[in-house]
């Protein structure tokens, strides 16, 4: 692989949380706030569900407006569940896509890097199964070029299967005997999962927001005493780790990600993930990555680790051997 390739690079800030993402209610004054943020690694996986738990929490007894703060993926999807529950509804963010976060994404359905097993609840692995569910059941209706979502093969460095979340997540799911696959490599699992070209998903859902009737406005809230300036006495906050200063939640940490961009190669049907990192192939490019930096800020991309992650890759498909 040819380092000429590469049509651009780029650094996220995963809004990670070690005892997992919020999705809870409060007042604030007389409004119902409902929280749903700091899904670290997997707000693309888990938008749909996790916001599914925010709106069932949030809409009970409601009538009238609603308001949902924040336009990255949690934002809109918490908007369109509004709007199918039968509410108006209003996005107020301070970026809209492609400015967020959830554009950089490398749009993998997979729970990856959102909390550690010793920090979190039972009650929250049930909340977070309930998520996965309904996030893998509606992905699959977006299946096509409309929403950029897809079906690929993965094959993923490990020695054991992936842990089954649900009895149909992730489907295939086995390790691979060495006549199977061409990586030189001692243990490969396949499985089969959806992939999220992220621009092409987050255009179309606003779209189908504003379609639906939704509104969008940009603005920026310091305090939370602006956001009981609103009119409307619901309101979702979907900030990702804006969430932090907003609400002064420092548990939320950025969990910096790297990605080295290559030209498009759509003859490629298959994704990996190892110790190389990962290797998503998208119609806008392919995807290079799986960086994980705790509480690294900067978004501009570093050109060490880039090399490093170029690097890897080309030493993975350079050792590609032929099998029978
Ligand atoms: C490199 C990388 C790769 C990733 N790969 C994957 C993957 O393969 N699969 C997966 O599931 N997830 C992946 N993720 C994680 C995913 O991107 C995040 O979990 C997700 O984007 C979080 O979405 P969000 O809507 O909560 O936040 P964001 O996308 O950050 O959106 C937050 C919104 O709130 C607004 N906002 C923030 N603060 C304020 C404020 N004070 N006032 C008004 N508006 C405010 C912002 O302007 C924005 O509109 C990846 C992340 C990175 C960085």
């Amino acid at each position: 692989m040819d380092a000429s390739r590469v049509i651009r690079t780029v650094a996220g800030l995963r809004p990670y949380r070690r005892s997992g993402f919020v999705v809870r209610a409060e007042a604030l004054g007389e409004k119902r706030l409902v929280h749903n943020y700091g899904h670290g690694g997997a707000g693309i996986t888990l938008s749909w569900g996790s916001s599914k738990l925010a709106t069932e929490l949030g809409l009970q007894g409601h009538s009238g407006p609603v308001a949902v703060l924040g336009a990255g993926v949690m934002g809109l999807s918490t908007a369109r569940l509004v709007q199918e529950a039968g509410f108006p509804v209003t996005i107020y963010a301070a970026a809209l896509p492609p400015d967020t976060t959830s554009n950089i994404a490398g749009g993998q359905f997979h729970p990856f890097g959102l909390y550690r097993e010793d920090a979190v609840t039972t009650e929250w692995k049930d909340q977070f199964r309930r998520a996965v569910d309904y996030s893998w059941q509606r992905f699959q209706i977006m299946v096509g070029d409309d929403y950029g979502v897809r079906w690929l093969p993965t094959y993923s460095e490990a020695s054991r299967p992936e842990t089954q979340l649900l009895s149909t997540f992730p489907p295939i799911n086995r390790l691979l005997s060495q006549g199977e696959h061409p990586f030189a490599l001692d243990h490969l699992v396949r499985y089969d999962t959806l992939y999220v070209e992220t621009g092409r998903y987050l255009r179309q859902v606003l779209r189908d927001m504003q379609t639906a009737g939704g509104r969008v406005e940009v603005r920026r809230f310091a305090t939370p005493a602006d956001i009981a300036g609103l009119t409307e006495k619901l309101v979702f906050n979907c900030t990702g780790l804006g969430a932090r200063d907003l609400f002064g939640d420092m548990e939320l940490r950025p969990a910096r990600g790297q990605l080295a961009v290559l030209l498009p190669q759509p003859e490629v049907r298959y994704a990996f993930t190892g110790s190389a990192g990962y290797m998503f192939p998208r119609a806008d490019g392919i995807i290079l990555g799986g960086t994980f930096e705790l509480d690294e800020w900067s978004t501009v991309p570093d050109p060490e680790m880039i090399s490093g992650i170029l690097a890897s890759h080309k030493r993975l498909f350079g050792d590609f051997r032929c099998t029978a």
